[in-house]
């Protein structure tokens, strides 16, 4: 049992101040990046590189969430920059969306990954983890304000949008959100990247395109 007084433990076993604590007073996207660079406040930056904070205009029309940085996300210290990024960009670019309006940025700004051999394989954030991290995208969508709000992907989806949203029943619809003006979901790319074959990885890709056409016209 713990003893009277002694620091709680946190849920998401991390050794630093939890995040609303280091959020700054007078916050900018720079201070608090800088700022998140530091964080421990779950356990997830044992096992990672580098805190992998969201990148775009401090007031970009379009935010971008996905799930957490990957692989070479966690190495480059970019979010969206391994193959998902790549395909992201593809993507954009043929709904016609300019990636220089874009924000794009993470639930989760720790790679988790469990290792097998040499490689490092994506493992899911828990609940307590995705908590724990929830205020730095909170910061983000505050500072940021985007237009339109997406997320990339179920975790990105039942983290802001509640747990009874089905991406796979509801996606490239609006919903109602305090979030932003306009609030969608649609797939993670890295889930087309996941396609056992040619055709249904084409036949995703026209979907998530779709998707993002919805977002283009929303734009001014
Ligand atoms: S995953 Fe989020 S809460 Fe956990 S240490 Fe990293 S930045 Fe902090």
């Amino acid at each position: 049992m713990a003893k009277a007084g002694a620091p709680k433990p946190r849920p998401a076993g991390g050794d630093g101040p939890p995040v609303p604590e280091m959020i700054p007073s007078r916050p900018t996207i720079k201070k608090v990046r800088d700022t998140a660079a530091g964080c421990r406040a779950c356990h997830l930056y044992r096992n990672a590189t580098q805190t992998v904070f969201g990148e775009g205009p401090s007031k970009a029309e379009v935010m971008l969430v996905g799930e957490q940085p990957g692989d070479a996300e966690d190495l480059a210290g970019h979010p969206f920059v391994g193959p998902a990024g790549k395909l992201l960009d593809r993507a954009l670019a043929e709904a016609g969306i300019d990636r220089k309006v874009v924000y794009v940025t993470n639930v989760v700004k720790h790679f988790k990954f469990e290792p097998r051999g040499k490689r490092r394989i994506h493992a899911k954030p828990n609940g307590a983890e995705i908590a724990a991290c929830r205020p730095w995208l909170e910061t983000e969508i505050a500072l940021v304000k985007p237009r339109v709000l997406v997320c990339l992907g179920a975790t990105a989806a039942q983290a802001l949008l509640g747990k009874s949203f089905k991406v796979s029943q509801q996606r490239g619809t609006f919903v109602d959100s305090p979030l932003a003006p306009r609030v969608t979901a649609t797939v993670h790319p890295s889930s087309i990247l996941r396609a056992p074959d040619d055709d249904s990885r084409h036949e995703e890709t026209a979907r998530f395109v779709a998707d993002l056409r919805r977002v283009a016209a929303e734009l001014p």
